[in-house]
């Protein structure tokens, strides 16, 4: 028989109301599942759940939470044969892109899932979800971190949180999805990283580093990005139009990246349009970018472009290997420059 892993790290799935809105109920989830028939059906795997304490909202979360989880995995990686991790949907993105960075050499599923609604309203979303990451989780050769989330299974570096409302909150904009679980279900193997060699992941730690996002706007003020752009920072991930352009007739602007790419700070391009992929050549307004020494930050997700660069600033590299390793996929989580 199949064995699972549930670590429960909390979110919406397993909350319940108090006097200040939804919170994380501790043992919830456990006392759910005792409850739900299909899973002693004999096609679904011996379940096993770990609940971190205290459960938490997951705009809460932090890097030691995301360590934690990557060691735990590691840990207990010969005892299962996949793992689902229950998590709340606000930050499961940013969680879902930093853990394939930490797990290197993973071989086996971690799916992260949750819901919209708690498991404990009448009308939810959460038992579907549930469910069909398990038998994910148990029943493929996935050797990825992923997310399951309203019938579909994205890559979990290439997700983000699109909906705060709909069953269907998650989008991998820049990637098609691994999976979908409608009446059928469905893995496309040919989308899915090949199983690694050896004898399981690696932990690599990732530490909090000095980096900042800055969104373009007509108007924006030269001087608050000056201030942004100031040591110790040493990435910016800039969050400009289209396919990567900005204001080349502001002199200031393009003066002021080219100081801060010449001092020697890492500066991302990133589009605001999430299905997008960075050209700077293709307009004027683009090439000013690549000039002043922005680099292109490809058809990355914000969650993954932040990821990545932790977890390269905390080898640590220096910057100008740290610029081409921002062009390479590492772990699937972006789609390479063709030269
Ligand atoms: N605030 C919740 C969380 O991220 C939202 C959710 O789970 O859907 O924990």
């Amino acid at each position: 028989m199949k064995k699972i892993c549930i670590i429960n790290t909390g979110g919406t799935i397993g909350m319940r109301a108090g006097p200040n809105g939804l919170r994380p109920e501790p043992g919830f989830i456990e006392s759910q599942l005792a409850l739900m028939p299909e899973l002693s059906s004999p096609l679904m795997p011996e379940i096993t759940v770990k609940e971190y304490d205290p459960v938490i909202d997951s705009s809460n979360i932090s890097i030691s939470d995301w360590l934690k989880l990557a060691n735990d995995i590691q840990e207990s990686y010969d005892r299962f044969d996949g793992f689902v991790v229950l998590h709340g949907t606000d930050t499961m993105a940013y969680t879902a892109s930093a853990l394939p960075f930490m797990l290197r050499g993973l071989g086996k599923p971690v799916v992260l899932t949750g819901s919209q609604l708690p498991l404990s309203e009448v009308r939810n979303d959460a038992r579907e979800n549930l469910k069909t990451a398990i038998i994910l989780a148990a029943g493929y050769e996935i050797p990825e971190v992923c997310i399951y989330f309203g019938d579909l299974l994205l890559r979990g570096c290439r997700a983000t949180k699109f909906s705060a409302t709909s069953f269907k909150a998650f989008v991998s904009p820049n990637y098609p999805p691994l999976g979908s679980a409608g009446t059928r279900m469905e893995v496309f193997e040919h989308r899915i990283l090949p199983v690694p060699k050896g004898d399981g992941p690696v932990v690599e730690p990732l530490k909090s580093q000095e980096i900042a996002t800055f969104r373009l706007f007509p108007g924006v003020s030269v001087e608050v990005l000056e201030n942004v752009l100031r040591r110790p920072l040493k990435a910016l991930i800039l969050e400009s139009f289209g396919d990567g352009n900005g204001p080349s007739q502001n002199i200031a602007f393009v003066d002021c990246i080219r100081r801060a790419c010449d001092d020697g700070i890492l500066i991302l391009n990133l589009s605001q349009c999430s299905q997008a992929t960075i050209h700077q050549t293709v307009y004027e307004t683009g090439a000013v970018m690549e000039q002043a020494g922005v680099i292109s930050g490809c058809d990355l997700t914000l969650e993954a472009a932040l990821a990545k660069l932790m977890h390269l600033f905390t080898k640590p590299l220096p910057v100008d290997e740290v610029k081409r390793l921002m062009q390479q996929s590492l772990v699937g989580e972006l789609t390479e420059p063709k030269n």
